[in-house]
């Protein structure tokens, strides 16, 4: 923030926007655009009369594709993958989601997070290693590695609420064994130096794609760029079939741990073939099989994925552009920005106070505004910070570093205060020109009427 805008700010941290805007009429009167406009938190005309509302991607676009795929499903009387042999759904929905991403193999599972269990199976993960994750993330992530019997330890988020490559270094001891990048609302995470991290210390990448389905770092599709890659096809993702998810990756042996742990040890054809006859042997594994109508559908939603990215992307891009001349915006940050998803539009207020204030008015205006969403700050989550497991002896929290981890606020202070300071307008792949031009309208009449307009 330049200097006069920070006076200004101080001055109206001290007073309270209201009591300015109800006074002498500066700053109650702001000017966008050159038109006085008066915010509707008090009293004036509000941007959008009926409020508007980012609705889920996937299902705004289900059509005569996925219902006819879901036909073949119910006329066959098969629902069953293994039943089906070379027709299943589900396994058509792997080759095809494998060849556009660019990824060897690609397998259906029962829900993002089972993929992340498939996953934590694949790179062998246990009692006694380590994974790195964001401290801002969703809790499949933590509980995979828990589950697993392996430790999580958290790492801070940059300005991308993404992990901070440059303090996932600092979190490595001589047990870790994984970096979980997660490529969070729709933002790839900074590939490059978490590669490089990677393998100056011989750990394995697994790359969470489930707020990132479609997202691309660098021309590549995420989750193809580290060891392993895993997605959700639940509702808020960018494609759903209501519940489902994936596990990608170019590496066989990694698949084939992955595809036994996700059915009992097995190997099934066409992967025992594709396999060589399979490498591995058995194991204690689970059931997380895709059913055939999930694939049906997926197999649809496939289709859409791009133009779903494509809405969000040039959505997000009009609102950026048309804010961009704002004096001393702070726009999130993207390793990225033609590979982001454009899930939403946030900007730093540069305090929890201002936030919240620029969050009312929008409110008010008919433009809903949120911090950032569908992720929880972890560490502070009180059955994380307390370790709570279903059995005391949980091999996680029996290890020395086990016992001797700490949760809570002090292991992530820095993505604390990141998140409480940003703020901004979720987006939507059918949001039409008048939906963009009053998101824009609200947010430029908000920021220049909080920051003053002088
Ligand atoms: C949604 C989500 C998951 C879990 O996916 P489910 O299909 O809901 O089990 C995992 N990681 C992240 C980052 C998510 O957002």
């Amino acid at each position: 923030m330049k200097a006069p805008i920070t006076n200004r700010r101080k001055f109206l941290e001290t007073v309270g926007t209201a009591s300015i805007l109800m006074g002498s009429g500066v700053g109650l009167r702001s000017l966008a655009n050159g038109a006085e406009q008066r915010l509707a938190l008090d009293g004036g005309e509000p941007v959008r009369p009926t409020p508007l509302s980012a609705r889920p991607y996937g299902p705004q676009f289900y059509d005569d594709i996925e219902k006819q795929e879901l036909l073949d499903v119910l006329e066959s009387k098969v629902p069953f993958r293994w039943s089906r042999g070379p027709s299943s759904k589900v396994l058509a929905f792997e080759k095809e989601y494998a060849a556009h991403v660019g990824a060897k193999f690609a397998l259906g599972v029962t829900s993002g997070t089972a993929a992340l269990y498939s996953a934590m199976a694949a790179l062998e993960v246990g009692p006694g290693d380590e994974v790195i994750l964001p401290a801002w993330t969703w809790y499949a992530c933590y509980d995979a590695i828990v589950l697993s019997g392996a430790l999580p330890v958290f790492a801070e988020i940059d300005d991308s609420f993404d992990i901070d490559p440059a303090d996932i270094e600092q979190k490595i001891t001589p047990q870790t064994k994984v970096i979980m990048a997660v490529h969070l609302q729709g933002c790839p995470c900074d590939m490059d130096p978490i590669l490089e991290i990677a393998r100056k210390h011989n750990l394995r990448v697994l790359e969470d794609c489930a707020q990132c389905a479609g997202g691309r770092y660098k021309g590549k599709y995420v989750g193809t760029i580290g060891d392993i890659g895993i997605n959700s096809f639940q509702l808020s993702k960018t494609i759903t079939a209501g519940e489902g998810g994936a596990v990608i990756t170019s590496d066989p042996k990694l698949f084939e741990r992955a595809f036994r742990f996700h059915d009992f040890g097995t190997l099934h054809t066409p992967y025992t073939e594709a396999l060589g006859g399979g490498l591995l042997s058995a194991f204690a594994a689970c059931n997380f099989r895709m059913n055939e109508f999930t694939g049906a559908v997926l197999r649809g939603q496939l289709k859409k994925l791009e133009a779903i990215c494509q809405g969000l992307r040039a959505n997000a891009r009009k609102v950026r552009e048309a804010i961009a001349d704002l004096p001393g915006l702070k726009l999130r940050k993207s390793p990225d920005l033609e590979g982001d998803l454009g899930v939403g539009v946030f900007l730093d207020w540069s305090t929890q106070q201002r936030r919240d204030k620029f969050l009312g008015a929008m409110k008010a205006e008919g433009i809903p505004a949120s911090g950032p969403g569908g992720s929880v700050i972890l560490p502070i989550a009180e059955r994380i910070e307390q370790k709570a497991t279903v059995h005391p002896a949980w091999p996680s929290f029996q290890s020395p570093r086990g016992r001797a981890i700490q949760y809570g606020r002090q292991c992530c202070p820095r993505t604390i205060d990141i998140l409480s300071r940003a703020g901004g307008v979720i987006m939507d792949p059918k949001f039409g020109d008048n939906d963009i031009r009053d998101i824009i309208k609200a947010i430029r009449k908000v920021y220049l009427a909080l920051n003053g307009s002088r």
